[in-house]
């Protein structure tokens, strides 16, 4: 079976041709630049070269034709006709307290999208948009979507409650959602099968550190809590990000800098983060360079970011009642083996030890705790999209009998 797995950004789409059969992926792309001038489509077949086709992608539904036309393309191309194309999985960001697991696409569930778009304004229309695009030009195809909020739906009330009126939960759904949910589900199991087990076993925390991080407490195969909360802006100090900050701060900043409310979200969500802390970049490739040349700014951006990391690892030891794996995925976490080193110093009492040998893994499955740690360590390279491809085909056989 064929899943094309795509996802939506407000001015880009990522997509996948995944045999499901094998798990291979057959080609992968990425459109940038949607609706903009100087669009372009980076197709790579697998184990060939990348084509780049410039060309303007005024819309999603124009640029969903191209990806497609790339797969079938006589020369790069993947597959002879859409026809092989058996369903479509697709990345949502936001699916509220409606939707607590993947879901075959319905007029209902397309709805129910476009309800929580005002959870997520930038993320659930152009994620409806790629949805609605497949529809017309695949009608036959049946549709999955995965949501990056459905793994938390498992926390219970006091974590996800915030200490606000309970009114403003009840009209407006006001409350910790997570996101980043296909990435941590999908490095949970991985470090469950590596330890031998399922993840109903273990209690495990997953740190997945990107441009945006998250870290959560994945107990017995279910998450209980995470550090992102309303918005992917919560928690971490992350790339441009600030994370948890006190509240007060936001009123103090609207009369000090006479900010607005639209202000107010630029300023916490694009200049703040290890780029506002170090004044130098979002990138800790450029922070880690520039802190061994001395620049002290970057330096405090690393050892903050560090530091919290460390915090919520502490924190949902305690939630769980102890851990039996940590993991690191995304950017960040699959590179950086100096980060991974910090991160975990002085977390030994917990049973933790960082092998430096293994530490010096890159991009691949692997533990790197020591032979006598209590607790593992585990580098995982996230995989989304083999997830929502799962998703897809099981519940196309499931509920189609595809
Ligand atoms: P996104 O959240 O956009 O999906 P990624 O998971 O791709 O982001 O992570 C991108 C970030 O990972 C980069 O901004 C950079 O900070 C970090 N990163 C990537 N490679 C390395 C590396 N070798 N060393 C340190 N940091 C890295």
């Amino acid at each position: 079976m064929k899943v094309f797995v795509v996802n939506c950004g407000s001015s880009s789409i990522k997509y996948q041709l995944i045999n499901m059969d094998t798990e291979a992926v057959l080609a992968k792309g990425l459109i940038e630049r949607i609706g903009m001038e100087g669009s372009v489509l980076k197709h790579t077949p697998e184990g060939k070269y990348t084509v780049d086709i410039n060309i303007d992608v005024p819309n999603h539904s124009f640029g969903i034709k191209l990806a497609v036309d790339a797969l079938t393309n006589p020369d790069y191309g993947v597959i002879k006709s859409m026809n092989e194309i058996d369903a479509v999985g697709h990345r949502v960001v936001h699916g509220g307290e409606r939707f607590a697991d993947s879901v075959l696409v319905t007029p209902d569930v397309l709805k129910g999208i476009a309800a929580c778009a005002e959870l997520a304004p930038l993320h659930n229309p152009p994620n409806l948009n790629g949805i609605k695009a497949c529809m017309a030009l695949m009608p036959n195809v049946p549709q999955v979507v995965v949501f990056d909020t459905a793994f938390h739906q498992t926390m219970p009330k006091e974590a996800y409650l915030y200490g606000l009126p309970y009114e403003l939960y009840v009209k407006y759904g006001v409350r910790r959602y997570g996101f980043h949910g296909t990435s941590h589900k999908y490095v949970a199991q991985e470090a469950a099968k590596m330890m031998g087990g399922e993840t109903k076993d273990y209690r495990i925390i997953t740190c997945h550190l990107g441009n945006g991080s998250s870290v959560a407490a994945v107990k017995y195969g279910r998450s209980i809590d995470t550090s992102m909360g309303y918005t992917p802006l919560d928690g971490l100090v992350m790339g441009t990000r600030s994370g948890e900050i006190d509240p007060a701060i936001i009123p103090f900043l609207m009369e000090k800098e006479n900010m607005n409310a639209e202000q107010i979200d630029d300023y916490l969500n694009r200049r703040s983060g290890v780029l506002g802390i170090s004044g130098l970049s979002s990138d800790f490739r450029d922070l880690e360079s520039a802190a061994a040349r001395g620049d002290e700014r970057s330096q405090v951006a690393i050892d903050i970011f560090a530091y919290r990391v460390k915090k919520y690892i502490g924190a949902y030891t305690a939630a769980m009642g102890g851990v039996d794996a940590i993991v690191f995925t995304a950017g960040l976490g699959e590179n950086s083996s100096s980060m991974r080193e910090k991160i975990c110093a002085g977390l030994e009492y917990l049973g933790t030890g960082i092998d430096g040998q293994k530490n010096k893994v890159r991009g691949k499955n692997q533990e790197i705790s020591t032979d006598e740690a209590k607790v593992k360590i585990f580098v995982i390279p996230t995989n989304e999209e083999l997830v929502i491809a799962h998703d897809t085909v099981n519940i196309c056989r499931r509920i189609i009998k595809l």
